[in-house]
C-alpha cells in the first residue's frame, strides 16, 4: 500500500504510526510477562447501603508493573482485548475473586457479601463462557449468589441471541448481573426486558453532575424510576458527596459505591476499612 501511494499523499507507514505500533507491541510483550509472573493484582470497591453498611465489592484490576508501578485497566484492558490475553486474565479474575469469597467464608469474617466481576465483551463471547464460570464456583463451592457479573450495554448488543442464552443459563445456577455504566450507551430499552438482570449501575458521568446539571439529575431520577418499574435493584457509581450520596437515597436507590466511602484498595486494606466501619 505504502508502495503505491503517490509523491504527495500520506504514506501508510509514517514514523509515528511506527512508534505506536511498536509501542503497542512492546505493551503486548509486557503484558504476556505480567500473566506469567503474577503482575496482575485485584482491588476491592466497597457498595454501600446508607452510610455504614457493605452489601458487596466490585473488584477492579491492576496492573503491578516491575517498573512503570501500578497501571490501571484503562490501559491495558483494550489491547488485552485485541490480542485475546484477555481470556487468561479474565479467568484470573474471576478464580481469584472465588479464592476471596471461600476465604471469606470460612473465616466467617463478617456477614458475607457478594463481589462483582467486569467481563469484558472478548470474553463473555468464549463458547465456553458459562462452563468457565461455574467450574470457577464449583471448584471452591461458592454460592452462586455471591457472584455479579456486571455487563455493559454494549457487550450486551452486540450479540443479543448469544447474550439471552448466556444470561440465563448462569442465573438459572444464580449468578447475578449488573449493568455497568448504564445510561452512556444506546437509547433502546426494550432489550432490557429480555435479559435477566438483578442491577442498573449508573454511570459515574450523570452521578457526577448530580447537582450541578438539572438534565443529569432528572436522568439519575428516571433510571431509578426505570430500575423500580423492572423489579430490579439500583446501584450509583463514582459517589463522591455526601450530597450525591443524599439525593440518591432519597430518590430510591438501592446501593453506592464511590469515594465517598472507599476508593479500590487491595484486599488487606480493605479489610481494615471494613473493621473500622464496624467498630465505628
Ligand atoms: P468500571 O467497571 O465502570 O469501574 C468503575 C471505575 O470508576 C473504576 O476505575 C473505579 O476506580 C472508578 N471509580 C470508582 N469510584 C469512583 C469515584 O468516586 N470517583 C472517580 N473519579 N472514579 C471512581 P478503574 O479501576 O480504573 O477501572 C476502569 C475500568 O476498567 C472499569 O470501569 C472496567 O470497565 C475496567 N476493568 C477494571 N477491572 C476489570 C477486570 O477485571 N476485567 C475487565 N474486563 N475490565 C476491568
Ligand atoms: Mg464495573
Ligand atoms: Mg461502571
Ligand atoms: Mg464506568
Amino acid at each position: 500500500q505504502a508502495k503505491m501511494a503517490g509523491r504527495n499523499t500520506v504514506r501508510f507507514f509514517d514514523p509515528s504510526m511506527q512508534a505506536m505500533a511498536t509501542a503497542r507491541a512492546d505493551l503486548e510483550k509486557d503484558l504476556r510477562r505480567a500473566l506469567a509472573h503474577n503482575q496482575f493484582k485485584l482491588y476491592f470497591q466497597p457498595q454501600m447501603y446508607r452510610n455504614d453498611q457493605v452489601v458487596g465489592a466490585e473488584v477492579l484490576l491492576r496492573w503491578q508493573h516491575p517498573e512503570r508501578g501500578l497501571v490501571s485497566p484503562l490501559e491495558f484492558i483494550s489491547l488485552a482485548e485485541k490480542t485475546s490475553l484477555i481470556l487468561p486474565i479474565g479467568r484470573c479474575v474471576l478464580d481469584a475473586a472465588c479464592t476471596q469469597l471461600k476465604l471469606w467464608e470460612r473465616s466467617a469474617y463478617s456477614r458475607q457479601f457478594r463481589l462483582a466481576v467486569n467481563v469484558s465483551a472478548r470474553q463473555f463471547r468464549t463458547v465456553d463462557f458459562v462452563e468457565q464460570v461455574q467450574q470457577a464456583l464449583n471448584s471452591k463451592g461458592i454460592n452462586p449468589e455471591l457472584l455479579e457479573l456486571e455487563l455493559t450495554e454494549s457487550l450486551v448488543l452486540e450479540n443479543i441471541n448469544d447474550t439471552i442464552l448466556k444470561m440465563h443459563a448462569l442465573r438459572d445456577m444464580g449468578v447475578r448481573f449488573s449493568l455497568d455504566d448504564f445510561g452512556t450507551g444506546y437509547s433502546s430499552f426494550s432489550y432490557l426486558t429480555q435479559l435477566p438482570f438483578d442491577q442498573l449501575k449508573i454511570d459515574r458521568s450523570f452521578v457526577r453532575n448530580i447537582g450541578v446539571k438539572t438534565s443529569d439529575a432528572v436522568i439519575v431520577q428516571t433510571i431509578i424510576g426505570m430500575a423500580h418499574n423492572l423489579g430490579i435493584e439500583v446501584i450509583a457509581e463514582g459517589v463522591e458527596t455526601e450530597a450525591q450520596r443524599l439525593f440518591l437515597e432519597q430518590h430510591g436507590c438501592h446501593a453506592c459505591q464511590g469515594f465517598l466511602f472507599s476508593k479500590p484498595v487491595p484486599i488487606e486494606e480493605f479489610i481494615v476499612w471494613h473493621r473500622r466501619l464496624r467498630h465505628q
